[in-house]
């Protein structure tokens, strides 16, 4: 019996005109992520995404899991599909989920319309069904409220879908559908939970990492790398970019009043954030911080760097607590490559008493004793590197 995948529509069914574009978004990501899985079938109507193996032996479990990572889509299920001919849809639905029934004690069937046509209203094809599928089973009790399986059956204008249970999917909105940002991402668990909930509103995502060697090693530039590599089961494929930013660091430290230090440094990563992101028509950023984390997420501090360049600055996790961004670090699975010990340019020559109320005034006037600064962030922009980030790319570090 073939086995096909039904991918249901979250928030997006609600956009009334721009509803192509997010259906379009939806199947363009949908293909991407089976690819290399082989030929899938994918096209949408009312409000589902049909995704069907064009060939026999095709891994539709790696395509089911890839397709619960894929934003825009509220649930999942695996289905069969036969004629609307009512004795079709008994045979059909034994045959599928007989075999899943045997040792169980209880079940429902559950119908649904689309077809609003359909001779058969949903209560008579539930009490039908049920009283074909309990003629094959001895054992068996129907239970409306509490089943041990329950047995859906969809009519829609193209044929009958019966399934079981719909799985939880990613919910959210198609990447790519809200516009385009850069996300900032360190080693820590902060970032990349940042950017799978920004990537989950529809925001497709490029990476940058600004690295400090000999200060960081290489070894936790893979890490990072291996962290892009995580998320991009979630957004696709990107562009990790990576500054060499050993010069304009050792330039703050030496000519930055100490207590000012990360707050400057702050705002010149930003500012090369915005010229790597112009360049390639992102129109944000996007950071890890979290309100009061550290000392340079206070109000005064966030204030300080949002000052330094104009792109608006999305902070997703600014009002949430560590254990909640840890619980979707884990979640997403990016928790335990986030925990290895390497250093990050943040927490290299950070002071011993950061400024937690820095002012705008004080901070421009420690940036005017900083006359090379400007001329050393355009070198570290002009000489980024790019590292190309695909799906299924697994870097050791
Ligand atoms: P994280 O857990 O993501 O590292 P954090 O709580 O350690 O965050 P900071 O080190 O102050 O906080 O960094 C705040 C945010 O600045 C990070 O979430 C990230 O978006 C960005 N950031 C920090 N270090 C880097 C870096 N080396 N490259 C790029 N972005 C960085
Ligand atoms: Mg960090």
């Amino acid at each position: 019996m073939k086995e096909i995948i039904l991918a249901y529509q979250g928030e997006m069914t609600l956009k009334g005109l721009n509803r192509g574009k997010f259906e379009a978004g939806l199947a363009k990501s949908i293909r991407h992520r089976l690819e290399d899985l082989g030929p899938f079938k994918v096209h949408s109507a009312q409000s589902t995404v049909f995704i069907e193996p064009q060939e026999d032996d095709l891994d539709v479990d790696e395509a089911f899991r890839r397709i619960s990572k894929v934003f825009g889509i509220v649930k999942l299920s695996r289905a069969v599909c036969c004629t609307k001919d009512f004795e079709d849809i008994c045979r059909t639905a034994e045959a599928y989920l007989g075999p899943q029934l045997r040792g169980l004690r209880t079940f429902k069937v559950e119908a649904k319309r689309a077809d609003k046509k359909y001779p058969m209203k949903s209560p008579e094809i539930c009490r039908e069904l049920g009283a074909y599928i309990l003629s094959h089973h001895n054992y068996l009790r129907v239970d409306v409220h509490n089943p041990q399986l329950e047995i859906m059956v969809e009519i829609r204008d193209n044929g009958a879908y019966i399934h079981g249970p719909k799985v939880e999917a990613a919910g959210g909105l198609p990447v790519g559908t809200s516009g385009r940002a850069l996300n900032l991402l360190s080693g820590g668990i902060d970032s990349p939970v940042a950017a799978y909930c920004m990537a989950r509103r529809g925001l497709a995502l490029h990476h940058i990492h600004f690295a400090s060697p000999p200060y960081t090693s290489l070894r936790a530039k893979l890490k990072v790398q291996a962290l892009a590599c995580e998320l991009s089961e979630y957004i696709g494929d990107c562009v990790l970019f990576v500054v060499p930013y050993t010069k304009p660091q050792e330039y703050i430290r030496d000519h930055a009043p100490a207590p000012l230090f990360t707050v400057l440094m702050r705002r010149s990563m930003l500012r090369i954030a915005e010229k790597v992101a112009s360049k390639s028509a992102m129109e944000a950023l996007i950071t890890g911080e979290s309100l009061a984390q550290v000392a340079s997420q206070t109000m005064a501090a966030l204030a300080c760097t949002d000052a330094a360049q104009s792109l608006p600055v999305l902070r997703p996790l600014i009002g949430m607590d560590k254990t909640d961004i840890v619980a979707i670090s884990r979640k997403i699975g990016t928790f335990e490559t986030s925990i290895e010990p390497y250093e990050d340019c943040c927490t290299i020559f950070t002071p011993p008493h950061p400024k937690t109320k820095p002012t705008l005034a004080e901070i421009e006037a420690a940036e005017a004793n900083m006359p090379g600064l400007a001329e050393l962030e355009q070198v570290a922009a002009d000489t980024v590197e790019k590292i190309f980030v695909r799906i299924g790319d697994q870097p050791e570090f």
